[in-house]
């Protein structure tokens, strides 16, 4: 099992390896917008994920020849702080590199004081806040029905008192759900008492769970911007463009899945490609044969089968 992936390019994190803290898909949310799909296991509940092979897997990477990072990302198919290890893969990252962590989360969690200390050691927290309306947060995120956004933006509001690194905050806008001037005059109140390092505006411009989520245009998430205030930034494309699939290469496909067998949603997570750009391009190794796909608890996955470097891979 591969804990492990990337390094990957991040706009807004550089050269990324991420750590997958979760399994597929443990969340308290199950939000329209999700990449991962839909959430299987809908919790709050905390508990012990493979904490000391995710340690040992790190260890592993970084005493091989490391790449150059720019950031380690805890992440996951989920929820990484129900992961009750994260507190001690931070610590344990910090003993073994001073390349900086950075945590992607919902910030469904922050509320518990015992999360919060756990992310004390990371550089860069990255939460969400969608809205700031409990109607429109029900809608987009689905929390759990016992959840609250109070509770959410007091977690946030705590996180902001008590942590001394770096607070990004992430906001998902979609079509007529979240853009409207009452949803954005609210989030905007929400932002000044929070007052995060960066507020970083995406869109929904990959495949995601429910075809109700719909992406804005460059413009109108630009004008957002403005309308937020200082230190708010556009981090989505707002373009599925093939550009971004051509510039990755057949050969970046057949290293990733030489390490692991992987999905489609997989991969296009990995890669930052949409998902049906990634199955396309699938589709085309599979049937020259340089990948072999399988159907594993009715899951389909990949796998190259190339075992040579894949530096000679030729395009095809
Ligand atoms: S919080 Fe993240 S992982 Fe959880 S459902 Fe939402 S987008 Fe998916």
């Amino acid at each position: 099992m591969s804990y492990l992936f990337g390094p990957v390019p991040s706009r807004r994190l550089g050269r990324s390896l991420g750590v997958d803290l979760i399994p597929r898909k443990s969340c308290p949310y199950d939000c329209l917008y999700c990449e991962v799909g839909p959430t299987t296991h809908q919790t709050l509940e905390r508990r012990e994920y493979h904490t000391q092979a995710i340690i040992q897997e790190l260890q592993d990477y970084l005493r091989g020849p490391a790449a150059e990072l720019d950031f380690i990302t805890l992440a996951g198919s989920g929820e990484p702080t129900l992961n009750l290890g994260i507190g001690r893969i931070i610590r344990a990252i910090k003993e073994m590199t001073a390349t900086p962590v950075a945590v992607l989360t919902s910030g469904a969690l922050l509320y518990l004081p015992e999360v919060r200390l756990e992310l004390a050691a990371a550089d860069v927290i990255l939460p969400s806040l969608d809205s700031a309306i409990e109607e429109t947060w029900r809608a987009i995120n689905r929390p759990l029905p016992e959840m609250s956004l109070a509770q959410i933006i007091s977690g946030l509001e705590a996180l902001r008192r008590e942590y001394q690194g770096r607070i990004w905050l992430e906001i998902m806008i979609l079509k007529g759900l979240n853009d409207t001037e009452e949803e954005l005059d609210a989030l905007r109140r929400v932002i000044q008492k929070l007052a995060p390092d960066k507020v970083q505006l995406n869109t929904a411009v990959r495949p995601v769970v429910e075809d109700v989520a719909q992406p804005l245009s460059l413009e109108e998430m630009q004008a957002i911007a403005v309308f937020l205030g200082e230190g708010a930034e556009v981090i989505a494309s707002c373009s599925r463009t093939a550009k971004a699939e051509a510039a990755v290469s057949d050969a970046r496909f057949l290293e990733m899945l030489a390490r692991r067998p992987m999905t489609a949603p997989d991969l296009a997570q990995v890669l930052g490609l949409p998902l049906d750009l990634v199955q396309q391009r699938l589709k085309r190794l599979c049937e020259s044969g340089l990948v072999a796909h399988s159907l594993y608890q009715d899951q389909g996955f990949y796998r190259s089968q190339l075992h040579a470097s894949v530096d000679s891979v030729p395009q095809i």
